[in-house]
């Protein structure tokens, strides 16, 4: 396959550009693409932004050395919402071009990570990427373009050399055709990095094992509230018809409810990830970091002109947003209140985990928009059609989405465990995948 000219056709990449280090190992043979968000030397790692146009690491992201230990080659990095701010790949930065859904070009890929699920989806060759996901960015995007989409448990991958959006929600993780593809892989990249303040320092387990092992009395909570109003009939369908296959191979499924991640989730993220964004990017002032300008007038007029110039409308909005939400005045009845929300929230999935070994829900409650409607939705809107990735996310779970149905369209079915239970989603992933 001609990289160049599928990236004429679909604008996956931001570069392509060839590295390897080793030529045996593990993963001899495997292509990786990178999400811009992801630091590879020498590589110009941007997060899809104008803001860090020309920005080339010192250094390899953790996960991106330890593959290259292990034989494989990076292909490039591939486009993405700038900052990772976005849910279709729409928000592609300032002079960046927007990926197309693999199956219907007229449709979004999702995002932020878009461009990764686009190329994995098109991909002829063993190939797995790496994306990002803090509010949802792996799960959304793999599920509109019919790809698996794995995230950890925040702190399993090293976020060491990963461009920050919000630290306390930022996961590093993987895109592939097939379960098992994430499941080799993750036995690689996972693991405690002394690099990483906030990574875990806890045994990798052999995913691999637990591929094909039989899911025969595991309970499953299907989340009620994510099958109610707004999700599309056919989405709805394809869950259902998955539902009834775990059941025929003896799992237990039992409904479940979260009242309070449904209720405030979305705000409670919203909060938390543009606070934290917003402090993100305040060294990109063009003066340490971030792109320079003519240095004219005095320090505000020269840095108003540098961000003015570089961030784009939605950088803007949620540095505007996070900003005052985290302002003396308001911190308390914004930020504080959104933390102290998210620690119920989490308590309110670790119950449930007392129960039940893996919750599952639609990925997303649509199939991949069309670029012309998305252009009519507001950034209300656009912030509402998380609604059921940003839980998991919020509360550090690992999970994965797994393409489902006959439909032309693809459709995400997501699979939620327990901090560091990776082994159980793959589990009852690879029976789903079947
Ligand atoms: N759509 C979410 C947002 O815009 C998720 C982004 C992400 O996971 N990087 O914040």
């Amino acid at each position: 396959m001609n990289l160049e000219q599928l990236n004429q056709e679909y604008h996956c990449f931001n570069i392509i550009q060839d590295l390897q280090e080793k030529e045996e190992g593990k993963l001899k043979g495997l292509k990786i693409s990178v999400k811009d968000s992801i630091c590879v030397k020498d590589m110009e790692s941007a997060a899809g932004s104008k803001m860090l146009e020309g920005y080339k690491p010192v250094f390899h992201a953790t996960a991106v050395q330890k593959v290259l230990n292990e034989g494989a080659t990076i292909i490039g990095k591939t486009s993405q919402d700038c900052f990772g701010f976005g849910s279709f790949s729409m928000n592609t930065g300032i002079g960046f071009s927007q990926p197309l859904n693999p199956i219907d070009k007229t449709r979004v890929t999702g995002g932020s990570s878009g461009g990764s699920a686009c190329l994995t989806k098109l991909a002829d060759f063993d190939h797995v990427s790496f994306g990002e996901s803090t509010g949802g960015s792996i799960a959304c995007p793999a599920a509109y373009c019919g790809v698996v989409g794995f995230t950890p448990t925040y702190g399993r991958i090293s976020r060491y050399g990963l461009i920050d959006y919000g630290n306390s929600l930022d996961k590093l993780g993987l895109i592939a055709k097939t379960v098992k593809q994430c499941a080799e892989v993750l036995e690689i990249v996972a693991g405690h990095d002394e690099k990483d303040s906030t990574s875990i320092d806890a045994p990798v387990d052999q995913y691999t094992k637990f591929l094909n092992k039989d899911i025969k009395g595991l309970k499953i909570g299907i989340i009620k509230e994510s099958l109610q109003e707004g999700i599309e009939s056919e989405v709805k369908a394809a869950f259902e018809l998955t539902i009834n296959k775990l059941k025929d191979k003896g799992a237990i499924v039992e409904e479940v409810s979260l009242p309070l991640t449904f209720k405030y989730g979305i705000s409670v993220y919203y909060l938390i990830a543009m606070c934290e964004a917003s402090t993100n990017l305040a060294k990109l002032c063009g003066i340490r970091y971030g792109a320079e300008e003519k240095p004219e007038g005095n320090f505000n007029e020269y840095f108003s002109k540098v961000r003015s110039e570089n961030f784009n409308e939605e950088a803007k909005r949620r540095i505007i947003l996070g900003t005052f939400a985290r302002m003396s005045g308001f911190r308390d009845a914004y930020y504080i209140k959104a933390a102290k929300i998210r620690t119920l929230i989490i308590n309110e999935y670790k119950e449930l985990f007392k129960n039940y070994d893996v919750l599952v829900s639609p990925t997303m409650p649509n199939v991949a928009p069309k670029i012309e409607d998305v252009k009519k939705l507001t950034p209300l809107q656009n912030y509402m059609m998380d609604v059921l990735v940003c839980g998991p996310n919020l509360a550090g779970l690992p999970h994965i989405s797994i393409p489902v149905g006959e439909q032309t369209l693809p459709i995400g079915f997501m699979i939620m465990g327990d901090h560091l239970q990776e082994s159980k989603i793959i589990q009852v992933a690879s029976e789903v995948e079947k």
